[in-house]
């Protein structure tokens, strides 16, 4: 799983999500972070808990250990542990990398057959986007988290990924009153060091096993269109009958184009994340 150009959409305005006083008063700040956020201290998180696995680059996979049962990197050998995600007893597709303008425009659509899916969010488009994110959450759809800045997690230190993690949640909780339990690593980069620290704040990771590659439509040099997606979904859909977790983007108007299409056609009948293991939308909801 080579997949070395990041598909992502993080823009440098300003949050229209006020910052909350009780994260001042936890943080000491004022205001939302940039793209790589402070760690605080939480002191639930014990670093002597946390698997001692080298760091590494995307794509950068010729550590042996990162081969190895200890390891367990997805991001390259697609190796997944008991209590990750990557599949549903229906084909259900997820998105990442909102919320975004387009969102909303996918949401309509799946309104019209009921239809729930799961979102995997990035603080920094939260803050940008709150109400659009209300939305998608109002609509009953899962909100998931999906980093603070979409970073890939395991060529961070220790306190960087918990930072990464922490100001999505906060984030997801100043915006809609929930902590998250489900947990999309950018570009699948997961580890047993990057699990040992997403379990501490009592969240999984959803990965997938069916890629759409959406993102590469975006590139020419690519050579993939709808029509690759939809022949490609099509496919995995039959051979896999009709069960299966996918991966698509709700960051740009042309995947979204596709999902939507996808949804109308090939799987009209999906399941949220909690919905494909039995599990619980959020850890906790205040509001
Ligand atoms: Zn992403």
């Amino acid at each position: 799983m080579n997949r070395i150009i990041p598909f992502i959409l993080i823009f440098a305005c300003l949050p229209k999500l006020p910052f909350p006083q009780w994260l001042t008063d936890f943080t000491g700040l004022k205001e939302w972070p940039g793209l790589d956020p402070p760690y605080i201290p939480l002191d639930f998180i014990d670093f002597s808990k946390v698997v001692d696995i080298p760091l590494h680059q995307q794509a950068q996979c010729t550590d042996p250990i990162l081969r190895s049962s200890k390891s367990c990197s997805f991001d390259c050998f697609n190796c997944v542990e008991f209590d990750d995600v990557y599949t549903c007893p229906q084909l259900s597709q997820t998105f990442d990398d909102g919320p975004s303008p387009w969102t909303i425009k996918l949401l309509k659509n799946l309104q019209v057959k009921k239809t729930r899916t799961t979102l995997f969010t990035l603080g920094v488009n939260i803050i940008r986007y709150p109400e659009i994110y209300q939305e998608s959450h109002a609509r009953g759809h899962i909100m998931g988290s999906h980093t603070w800045s979409h970073k890939f997690l395991p060529s961070l230190t220790n306190e960087q990924v918990v930072a990464q993690i922490e100001w999505s949640i906060w984030a997801m909780n100043a915006t809609a009153g929930h902590l998250p339990k489900w947990f999309r690593p950018p570009f699948g980069g997961i580890d047993n060091r990057i699990r040992s620290i997403l379990r501490q704040f009592g969240m999984q990771a959803v990965l997938w096993d069916f890629d759409t590659f959406d993102w590469k439509m975006l590139d020419l040099a690519n050579n993939r269109n709808e029509a690759d997606v939809f022949s490609d979904v099509t496919r995995f859909h039959a051979r896999n009958k009709g069960k299966g977790l996918m991966l698509e983007h709700d960051a740009i108007e042309r995947t979204v184009d596709l999902g939507i299409k996808l949804h109308n056609n090939v799987m009209k009948e999906q399941l949220t994340v909690p919905q494909c293991v039995g599990g619980i939308d959020y850890i906790k909801t205040f509001r």
